[in-house]
């Protein structure tokens, strides 16, 4: 097995890695302070858009543009591996800068979309040109798909969509929606539900209010009266979402995963200057051997996670597409390990580490979500167990 990077990847994690430093860690002051200033249910965006526009145009100019996007469709086509790379080396600041297009649900339109539905959907998307949320969640059904209750009634030659989803991220940036709603109650998760696409100007759809939450988050709770759609708008099979989604939530695994390592990192390196450079009792922090450890610790975690999550972008580029498994584990392991490193830092950073003059403060609230979202914890430790006792191995 060779775990070098190939040297195409290393390039592009230097090229990624300055531009979060020159561009985007600038940022972090303008970003904590719009934090503060958005109140309850304040959803201006935490870059200004000035300065988003600016940051898109250099990324485009770098050539930071659909990573992993198959060039078919007008990408770079570098994989998955490629994608935790870039999505590690972003999250080593808290300036929530995106590069187009945030891939899961491109994978999800790969895998089902008609040739119309190519040029309307998937081709603007993939171009970076529209973004797009997934409507799953409702309000009495989250982690248990089966009893997601929207409903997609045959009326004619149209469908029907009515019910209500919750915490949809980005809603009020989407150009389009992938919602998923029961056609056959009897059937539900195997064969009853199917994924619809929604135009945002669909007649009965609306954007009902903002979420606010944790961190910066603000998903959006939306519902749908009567929504009328055509069997253009069908995604994929009828009652056939649940194995696609399954498959789309496993890409999206993984890039928490990588996510939570530049996470953890910036937070290390954070740790380690502040024991350089504070002194109590006559000696620096580094020197005791309770703040070592944190920084051991957190070593061995960050490591342990990128392994993790580099093996299973490795696998998904060798063709692999369930990879359900691997990228439970990875949800467990990675969004638990960048609570525990951050924790350690704010420990090491005393008074200071409490405060909005640095960004633990908000870094620390942020990754608290990503325990619930994509899955609780404990659904993926129930998954991982599942596999295992019916004889999978590792
Ligand atoms: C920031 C954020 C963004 C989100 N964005 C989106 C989005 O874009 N689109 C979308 O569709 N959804 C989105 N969600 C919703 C998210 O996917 C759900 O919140 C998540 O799946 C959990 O569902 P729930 O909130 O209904 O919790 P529930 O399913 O009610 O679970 C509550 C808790 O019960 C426990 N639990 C549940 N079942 C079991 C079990 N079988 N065994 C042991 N313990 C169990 C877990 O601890 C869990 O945390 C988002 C959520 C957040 C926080």
């Amino acid at each position: 097995m060779d775990f070098e990077l190939p040297e195409e990847l290393k390039l592009i994690r230097d090229t990624v890695g300055r531009f979060v430093k020159e561009e985007l860690m600038p940022l972090e002051r303008t970003v904590i302070e719009r934090d503060a200033n958005r109140g309850m249910t304040g959803t201006e965006p935490l870059i200004p858009p000035a300065d988003n526009q600016r940051l898109l145009a250099k990324a485009r100019d770098l050539g930071l543009w659909g990573i992993d996007v198959p060039p078919e469709y007008g990408g770079l086509g570098l994989g998955a591996l490629a994608k935790c790379v870039v999505v590690e080396e972003l999250n080593r600041t808290i300036v929530p800068f995106i590069l187009p297009p945030e891939t899961p649900n491109l994978h999800l339109l790969m895998a089902c979309c008609t040739p119309a539905q190519r040029e309307r959907y998937l081709l603007p998307y993939a171009r970076g040109e529209v973004h797009s949320s997934l409507c799953l969640t409702e309000p009495a059904a989250g982690s248990d798909v089966q009893s997601i209750e929207m409903k997609a009634v045959r009326k004619g030659d149209r469908w029907v969509l009515n019910g209500t989803k919750m915490f949809i991220t980005r809603a009020d940036e989407a150009g389009f929606f992938i919602v998923i709603a029961v056609n056959d109650k009897a059937k539900r998760a195997h064969g009853g539900l199917t994924a619809f696409l929604v135009d945002r100007d669909a007649p009965g759809l609306k954007l009902a209010r903002p979420i606010p939450m944790i961190g910066a988050h603000r998903p959006w709770e939306m519902v749908f009266e009567d929504v009328e759609l055509t069997d253009d708008h069908v995604l994929g099979e009828v009652g056939g979402a649940f194995i696609p989604l399954q498959n789309r939530l496993g890409v999206r695994r993984l890039e928490i995963g990588t996510r939570c390592v530049g996470q953890a990192s910036r937070a290390l390196e954070m740790m380690i200057e502040q024991a350089r450079l504070r002194v109590t009792f006559g000696q620096p922090l580094a020197e005791r051997q309770a703040v070592q450890w944190w920084i051991a610790d957190s070593a061995v975690d960050i490591h342990a996670t990128r392994l993790m999550a580099y093996q299973a972008a490795w696998r998904a580029d060798q063709g692999e597409t369930d990879l359900r498994f691997e990228s439970s584990m990875i949800k467990i392991f990675a969004t638990e390990m960048v609570g525990r490193v951050i924790d350690r830092a704010m420990q090491a950073y005393g008074g200071y580490g409490m405060t909005k003059d640095m960004p633990l403060e908000f870094l620390y609230r942020g990754v608290r979500m990503h325990r619930i979202y994509e899955g609780p914890t404990e659904i993926h430790r129930w998954q991982v167990a599942k596999h295992l006792l019916r004889g999978r191995t590792i």
